[in-house]
């Protein structure tokens, strides 16, 4: 993961003034890292039953998808409003630097699904937090949590639930 970390790229005051973007981009762009970060998330998942991963728009679309391939999971698309064509279930949530949105289709998780949602980031964790409630509202058997990268010094894991089981590749 050292390698990793060197090739993700600190943005200072992106989107916003006082906020360190993490831009994964970099390291996305590395065939070695992103190889890593690929194989790495998809090891610690191995074995557990893992029929679908929710990949969070957008950038938890690219490790999502390939958790879900190494995995022989199905891939669901967790997104903004108004972008699925199909019926719709959604949550609102705060964010590091403002409000949003997130919805799945209603048929996307079923009872018999064991489901990982993915994300790039956990920052102060309202978007895993409202994903997570959006698919435990439609009752899979068990939900498994990750980001490649924690920023630990924003609590983001207060917010989700005390017996989610969460797991980061990256922490600051
Ligand atoms: P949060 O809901 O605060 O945990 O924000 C997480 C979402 O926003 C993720 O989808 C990240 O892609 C993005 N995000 C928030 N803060 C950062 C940051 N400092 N660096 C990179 N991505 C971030």
């Amino acid at each position: 993961m050292e390698y990793v970390k060197s090739k993700v790229r600190d943005v200072i005051d992106f989107p916003q003034k006082g906020v360190v973007f993490k831009d994964l981009t970099t390291a996305f762009k590395d065939p070695r890292a992103l190889h890593i970060i690929g194989w790495d998330l998809s090891q610690l998942y191995r074995g557990k039953g893992i029929t679908k991963v929710v990949g969070i728009e957008s950038r938890g679309f690219i490790g999502g998808s390939i958790a879900a391939f190494e995995l022989g999971a199905g891939f669901v698309p967790a997104r903004k409003p108004g972008k699925l064509p199909a019926d719709t279930i959604s949550c609102s949530f705060d964010k590091e630097y403002g409000k949003d949105v997130i919805e799945i289709h209603r048929d996307a998780i079923t009872e018999d699904d064991v489901v990982l949602i993915h994300d790039d980031v956990l920052a102060t964790g309202g978007t895993m937090a409202a994903a997570y409630n959006l698919v435990k509202s439609l009752n899979p058997k068990k939900i498994y949590i990750n980001f490649i990268i924690e920023l630990s010094f924003l609590h983001g894991r207060d917010l989700l639930p005390a017996d989610a089981e969460v797991t980061s590749l990256i922490t600051y």
